[in-house]
């Protein structure tokens, strides 16, 4: 743990300067997860690398990177709607260059481009490489841009505390409501030496806490031939120079192994917070959506977890309204939910996704019943989650400051909850200690010790 500061320590981020060396300027527009944003940071990095300015005005914009989502309906809709408003922009400057990202494009390439003659570029996730089609002065840049960490951003004036890193593409799981293993394919887990000099490089930069990223990121490594393992990375990750916290993002019950959760309780630097999807509290469901595992194997690991890491928090996704899913299915996940009280559940109602296996099942929950248990979920965790933060109240707490919001500095606890405190000074990337003061349902307000030191 960071010794306490009695004040904030000015931070240094790695020189910098927002011109543009070439005059030229690029927007980047993302929806999506975790790993959508870590993809959109990579082009960022290589495009701030050859000289390009960020801009937030798509009418300044030389090159506009779309970074798209397709996991739900709603996602969809938004990036359809973003392409299409795109038009006009093309149509005022057809010198503009549009690229489309991500998932919407995979084995898609051929019928969006009939469908947007006006996007110039659609290349696949990971496909970096391709950009070079709509921005030529990637083909003359020094080194190899692949080899930039994602988020390294030499010409940002922006100093980025936390990062993501992602460690594994795709799945190879099918769960039987999920597109993922159709537009990111199989699982293929990067180098383990290239993951840690990525994360070394991040640290040297001043970045203090990096998130492992993966689909099912704790399947890492199962392709890997030297039998190196997620446990494994977070060991050798841990004891970077710089990286004060690490986390990873998302795991799959089935691979929760003893091993990992006593990398987590042993590893210093590793947050006492597991993020563990159940998605259903009932073996019939779990069976239909081709989980692979039953609510007693799913409970067995959180009882191993919270014996194993003290003050560890918890999190998971749940659907409700799963094709067929009965009252008496939904009461079980509400039971598994009132039984292990998580810190935070992100619910989500079920949309048919075209292509995968549950979109050939009808989608016959009515979506006043699926808005109705949505509704149920969340009364439960909003009360659960409060009364967590009120018993919170008193204590003294670690956090990371990893930005400024509406007058307040902002920082995250170990075990993830958001905090926010009143000082004055910079406090950016500073590890302080605080005492809680007040308690709502999704955050802490509180008070730098630091501060209430000086003042006795
Ligand atoms: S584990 Fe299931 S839900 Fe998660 S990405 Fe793979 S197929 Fe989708």
């Amino acid at each position: 743990m960071e010794p306490l500061r009695l004040f904030p320590q000015p931070v240094t981020p790695q020189a910098s300067s927002t011109a543009s060396r070439s005059g030229k300027s690029y927007l980047i527009w993302t929806i999506g997860c975790q790993m959508n944003e870590a993809e959109s940071a990579k082009v960022e990095a290589m495009l701030s690398q050859v000289g390009y300015a960020r801009t937030e005005v798509e009418e300044e914009a030389d090159v506009i990177v779309l970074n798209s989502c397709v996991v739900r309906q709603a996602a969809e809709d938004k990036v359809a709607g973003k392409i299409g408003s795109l038009m006009r922009t093309k149509r005022n400057n057809p010198d503009v260059r549009i690229a489309l990202t991500g998932c919407m494009v995979t084995g898609q390439e051929k019928s969006l481009r009939q469908r947007f003659p006006h996007i110039d570029l659609f290349f696949e996730p990971s496909e970096f490489d391709r950009l070079v089609e709509i921005v030529p002065e990637l083909a003359g840049a020094d080194g190899d841009l692949a080899e930039l960490p994602h988020y390294y951003q030499p010409l940002s004036s922006d100093y980025r505390v936390t990062a993501h890193v992602p460690i594994i593409y795709g799945c190879n799981f099918v769960c039987s409501y999920c597109i993922v293993p159709y537009r990111r394919g199989r699982e293929v887990s990067r180098p383990f030496d290239e993951i840690v000099a990525e994360v070394t490089k991040l640290g040297s930069s001043g970045v203090k806490e990096v998130t492992l990223l993966g689909q099912t990121v704790n399947a890492y490594g199962h392709d890997l031939p030297d039998g190196r393992d997620l446990a494994d990375l977070l060991t050798a990750v841990n004891s970077v120079p710089g990286i004060e916290r690490v986390r990873f993002l998302t795991s799959h019950p089935k691979y929760f192994s003893d091993k990992l959760i006593h990398a987590i309780a042993d590893l210093p630097a590793l947050c006492e917070h597991v993020n563990l999807p159940v998605q259903a509290g009932d073996n019939e469901v779990l069976r239909k959506m081709r989980r692979t595992y039953t609510h007693e194997h799913y409970r067995d690991r959180i009882e191993m977890i919270r014996n194993t890491i003290p003050n560890v928090t918890l999190a998971t996704d749940i659907i409700v309204g799963f094709p067929g899913e009965s009252d008496e299915q939904f009461e079980n996940t509400l039971r598994l939910l009132e039984d292990i009280e998580f810190d935070k559940v992100h619910v989500a109602m079920y949309s048919p996704r075209p292509g995968t296996l549950s979109a050939r099942w009808e989608d016959e929950i009515p979506h006043s019943v699926k808005h109705a248990r949505h509704q149920a979920v969340e009364r439960i965790q909003e009360r659960v989650s409060l009364q967590k933060h009120q018993a919170r109240v008193g204590q003294r707490e670690e956090i990371l400051v990893d930005g400024f919001a509406k007058g307040r500095w902002r920082g995250r606890t170990r075990g993830n909850a958001l905090v926010f405190f009143d000082a004055t000074g910079d406090w950016l990337g500073q590890t302080v200690n605080v005492e809680i003061t007040e308690a709502s349902t999704w955050y802490l307000l509180a008070e730098p010790v630091a501060i209430m030191a000086t003042a006795f």
